[in-house]
């Protein structure tokens, strides 16, 4: 049915000028389908464009924490998650030798585990289906410009004839992934490799913590899993290099650093997956939002901001983005206004930067963490001891508590209670406590600086931002 829907919609025009649109849309991946299936049965009129609509299997957009599944059920959306086997996660466990730790989701909120290929379909489908909605297959080449520099739209290679054709629009969205090639005329950043993730699918695997993300810490580097069907769990494996590794350190590193710390329970599907040799190398990117506002355009997702995957933060930044966005673009009467658009989109990256700066930092800050001895041990104990400590950092990494000051709160916690700790144990530590405290710092400090610059603060103070906007439940993205 959906391959029908996707077939059915393919674009055969042969002309070479395409008008009336509100929106063109680059891009139909996560961000770019679901800003088009929220927005279309609004009546605005779209074109959205990819180079293939095809389903691709990707490593990437598989664990959806509570804040994205909440998101999405919020734009009316969340039966988008039904009728592929996405499997309801509950929790995070994790595990550092022979201890583990489960923690769950606040308020029994669940994420889903699920294929991002099938889910990606099931949104484009579902944006299709609306008469609002022109299909485009085709590669976006240029921005078009007219002589005030406003942006009215693109020009791109028509997939079925080869001819390059333009689309005009009010607004032209810009969601290409991480890879953009229209980043360098709207933003001002460039994005960093932190790591790469090795990707296996292990079929059949029993993990220690069913209905669980697992983050596993006794291994040099930080490994997760969580479930993507009633059968598979996708394993992702920490490889820390800035430059595409090759297959035989891949290989050493997993003979290495993994495998003798794989859980039994999970050992036969792992090696299994080993044989049959299907793994994936994904870069994992760190880009802070620095957008150039520009007339008739915007970025969304990827091509924008990015963060380590580490805590499965991506989608919950995207879908959040996605309400605040479409939150001010229909306060609009219509799409006639350029001036009125502009200031629609300057107001989106002020609020959006507010609603992601927890998903950025703690997505960061917790690789920087576990990928260091001392802070790693500190963050076991830390959640061992439960209680707010727990309560608060899953809130945080579910996406569901967006306060600045708890994040900070939580940081300063945990690196006090590290350095106490080791102090504790013997005064002899105090050079490793000392050590503990520099390495939290040098993490933490580049990231709020980045991601809550001061007017950040102080524009939550004055302003008095009500939180709750951004931190769950019932939460509405539309100012009071
Ligand atoms: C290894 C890894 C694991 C991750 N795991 C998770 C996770 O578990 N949970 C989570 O929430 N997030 C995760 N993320 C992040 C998440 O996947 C991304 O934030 C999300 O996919 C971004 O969506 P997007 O639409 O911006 O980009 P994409 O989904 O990549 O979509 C971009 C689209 O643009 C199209 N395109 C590109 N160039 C052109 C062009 N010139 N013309 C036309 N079309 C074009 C592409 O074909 C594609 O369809 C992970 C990221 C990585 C790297």
């Amino acid at each position: 049915m959906i391959k029908q829907l996707l077939q059915f919609k393919r674009r055969t025009s042969s002309n070479l000028e395409e008008s009336g649109f509100d929106i063109c849309i680059i891009g139909a991946g996560m961000a770019g389908a679901t800003i088009a299936a929220y927005l279309a049965p609004k009546g605005v009129r779209i074109a959205l464009i990819d180079q293939s609509f095809e389903e691709k299997k990707r490593i990437v957009g598989e664990l959806l924490q509570p804040g994205a599944v909440l998101s999405l059920k919020q734009m009316g959306l969340g039966h988008l998650l039904d009728g592929f086997d996405a499997q309801p996660v509950e929790g995070y466990a994790i595990l550092q030798g022979d201890e583990r730790i489960t923690i769950p989701y606040p308020n029994h909120c669940k994420g889903m585990g699920l294929h991002n290929g099938r889910f990606l379909q099931q949104i484009r489908a579902s944006a299709l289906q609306n008469t609002t909605v022109t299909q485009i297959h085709g590669k976006a080449l240029q921005l078009q410009e007219n002589e005030r520099h406003e942006i009215t739209g693109i020009s791109y290679r028509d997939s079925l004839t080869s001819k390059i054709k333009t689309i005009h629009a009010a607004l032209t969205i810009t969601s290409d992934g991480f890879f953009s090639n229209f980043r360098d005329h709207l933003s001002n950043n460039e994005k960093t490799v932190t790591s790469y993730f090795i990707g296996l699918i292990l079929k059949d695997c029993e993990t220690p913590f069913p209905k669980h993300g697992h983050v596993f810490l006794s291994g040099p580097t930080p490994f997760i899993c969580y479930p993507i069907s009633s059968y598979e769990v996708r394993l992702l494996i920490d490889f820390p290099a800035e430059q595409l590794p090759k297959k035989q350190l891949i290989q050493t590193h997993l003979d290495v650093n993994v495998t003798p710390y794989i859980p039994d329970c999970m050992r036969n599907s792992y090696q299994q997956a080993l044989q049959e040799g299907g793994f994936k190398v994904m870069p994992n990117h760190y880009m802070a939002a620095k957008p150039i506002i520009r007339k008739g355009a915007v970025l969304l997702g990827d091509a924008l901001n990015m963060r380590h995957p580490l805590t499965g933060g991506g989608l919950t930044a995207v879908f959040s983005d996605i309400q605040i966005l479409s939150a001010h673009l229909l306060a609009m009467p219509d799409f006639s206004n350029t001036d009125l658009i502009h200031e629609k989109i300057e107001a989106y990256y002020r609020e959006r930067q507010h609603a992601n700066a927890n998903l950025n930092i703690l997505a960061n800050a917790l690789y920087g963490v576990m990928s260091n001895d001392l802070l790693k041990t500190a963050v076991f104990k830390y959640l061992q001891c439960g209680g707010m400590n727990a309560q608060e950092s899953i809130s945080m990494l579910a996406g569901l508590n967006r306060n600045h000051y708890t994040l900070m709160k939580q940081f300063c916690f945990l690196t006090a209670f590290g350095a106490c700790n080791l102090v504790q144990h013997s005064i002899s530590n105090l050079p490793k406590a000392l050590k503990l405290l520099s390495d939290a710092i040098s993490i933490i400090k580049p990231l709020l600086k980045n991601e809550v610059p001061l007017a950040v603060l102080f524009y939550h103070y004055l302003e008095k931002i009500n939180y709750r906007a951004y931190s769950g439940y019932g939460a509405n993205v539309q100012r009071p």
